[in-house]
């Protein structure tokens, strides 16, 4: 038996599964391939192919240097390198550590391979899915805060015995601070590209003009291999994380990453851990005597949403892409690809998009997806969208946090209401509005902003469903002390808004 391993792109790890299942490396053939067709099923940021690509390369070569034998395609489709590799090798069994991906867990069970194809259960996540269908099966409510204070007992992370340090198990009520007067923001760590970064740059703009690509390729500065991505994590720990709770939600113009860690990219592409990073910060708390308030929501985020957005993905039905709870079919607005709005918040976060790949989770919960909700635009197109923007868009973390949490297309498995808000919110957890030609205050008018009519016309519209979910009623009771001419108004001016008529 002649056992060879391919390595997927988002599993950049020497512990990665598959490699840890064979226990011989001298000699072990791995492939990695960069498919062309692949990245033509669907738009993606230019920043993204040359982060996954560079970090590909990398891998490949610290993988040489640990003796294994290396092969490196660049090809137009998958089957055809893995079909002479297969045969020039004489493998008979190909292991693939289990794509968390469902769509590209189906792309290699259709590829005709001449050898047996052996998928080796995925060990990137701190609960696998069948642990989480344990955890979740016979549940009336999914509750995230429920399977977090479960993680936190069975990872014994922050814990005093069976009590959560401090006694409390979610400070989150101190850390919702809106930005006021001047924050002294840490700078954030980025890299200049090394060799084997600019050839992927160059690449990536060869060929260019045969895919459909998103954002800006010029100034891309992120890590890509495991020691820069634990240099972003250390920098997060000593200059971040003490920072990180007060400001989580508050955006500030010009400050595209406030204290927030900016390890999702790494953490997706398997060159961070999760127990590492939340091991890490329980340390830093230890140590250097850290606000619990801070720690505990930074552990929240990887321990709680990341490990429940990755079980949900598992656990939910096969047509969850699919779901529309709104039967919300608006076209996307070309403003989402090219920026161009008059709307000050949309502008500041879609060209900040373009440039980065990043946005941090208040812009993408609140403004982008907020507004993609409340102005009912189709929940397929949004998320095709979102796959396409962000530098760490995958399809399980993409199906849960836009199709999910941030539309709330699939009617409530993953959120207990939907995160719609009008321009209040977003005046008082930011900057923007003070910028904006468009007035927070107003609801109806020429000058009214968009996040109001939007909003009070999404409660009409949606009455009979949303009075069906109980934490909805406070807010449906402003809804009826409004004038019915009013109400009338703003359904008009909803309808009538012209999304391409908002340029800047
Ligand atoms: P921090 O705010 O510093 O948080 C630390 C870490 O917690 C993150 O690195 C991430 O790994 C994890 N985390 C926090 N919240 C979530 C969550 N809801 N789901 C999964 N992980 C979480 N995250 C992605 O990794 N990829 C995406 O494509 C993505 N798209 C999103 C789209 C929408 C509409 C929303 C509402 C959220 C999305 N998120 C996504 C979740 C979250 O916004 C990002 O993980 C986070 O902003 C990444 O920046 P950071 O590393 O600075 O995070």
């Amino acid at each position: 038996m002649t056992v060879g391993v391919w390595i997927l792109g988002d599993r950049l790890s020497l512990k990665q599964a598959a490699l840890q299942s064979y226990k011989q490396k001298d000699g072990l053939p791995v492939i990695f391939i960069e498919s062309l067709n692949h990245v033509k099923v669907r738009p993606y940021h230019k920043q993204k192919l040359v982060l996954v690509w560079s970090a590909m390369r990398h891998f490949a070569a610290e993988l040489r240097e640990n003796g294994y034998s290396v092969s490196y395609e660049i090809a137009e489709d998958f089957a055809t390198p893995l079909q002479a590799w297969v045969k020039e090798n004489q493998i008979t069994e190909l292991r693939v550590t289990e794509p968390t991906d469902q769509p590209f867990l189906q792309t290699i069970q259709n590829l005709n391979l001449p050898c047996k194809v052996t998928f080796i259960p995925d060990n990137h996540f701190l609960w696998s899915k069948e642990e989480f269908k344990n955890w979740a099966q016979g549940r009336k409510r999914l509750l995230m805060e429920d399977f977090y204070r479960e993680g936190r007992k069975r990872f014994q992370i922050l814990m005093e015995n069976d009590k959560p340090i401090g006694g409390k198990w979610n400070l989150d009520k101190e850390n919702r601070k809106p930005p006021k007067g001047k924050l002294n923001t840490p700078p954030a760590k980025w890299f200049e590209p090394d060799e084997i970064t600019q050839e992927v740059i160059k690449h990536c703009r060869d060929i260019a003009c045969n895919i459909s690509t998103y954002g800006e390729i010029e100034n891309f500065r992120w890590g890509v291999t495991r020691t820069q991505a634990l240099q972003v994590l250390d920098w997060f720990l000593e200059n971040r994380l003490a920072g990180f709770g007060p400001y989580q939600d508050a955006m500030v113009t010009g400050e595209d990453t406030m204290w927030h860690a900016m390890l999702s990219p790494y953490l997706n592409l398997g060159l961070l851990q999760p127990l590492e990073v939340i091991q890490a910060a329980e340390k830093a708390y230890h140590q250097n005597q850290l606000p619990l308030n801070s720690v505990e929501g930074f552990i929240r985020q990887i321990l709680g949403w990341r490990e429940y957005m990755h079980g949900i993905y598992h656990y939910t039905c096969a047509d969850y892409p699919e779901k529309n709870w709104f039967n919300h079919t608006k076209p996307l607005p070309e403003l989402f690809w090219n920026g161009e709005t008059k709307m000050n918040c949309l502008h500041q976060i879609l060209t900040q998009v373009q440039r980065t790949g990043y946005a941090h989770h208040i812009q993408r919960l609140m403004v982008l997806s907020n507004f993609s909700l409340i102005a009912g635009f189709s929940p397929q197109e949004v998320e095709n969208w979102f796959h396409a923007a962000f530098i760490d868009a995958y399809d399980w973390v993409m199906q849960t946090n836009v199709i999910g949490m941030g539309l709330f297309a699939d009617g409530g498995i993953l959120a207990s209401k939907p995160y719609a808000s009008s321009a209040n919110y977003v005046n008082k957890m930011s900057d923007y509005c003070k910028s904006c030609s468009y007035n927070h205050k107003e609801r109806i008018g020429e000058k009214a902003c968009p996040f109001n009519f939007f909003y009070w016309d999404f409660l009409h519209r949606h009455r009979p469903k949303l009075q069906t979910q109980g934490r909805m009623s406070f807010i449906l009771k402003n809804l009826d002390k409004m004038s019915a001419e009013e109400l009338q108004t703003i359904q008009n001016q909803a309808e009538n808004w012209h999304f391409s008529a908002t340029k800047t």
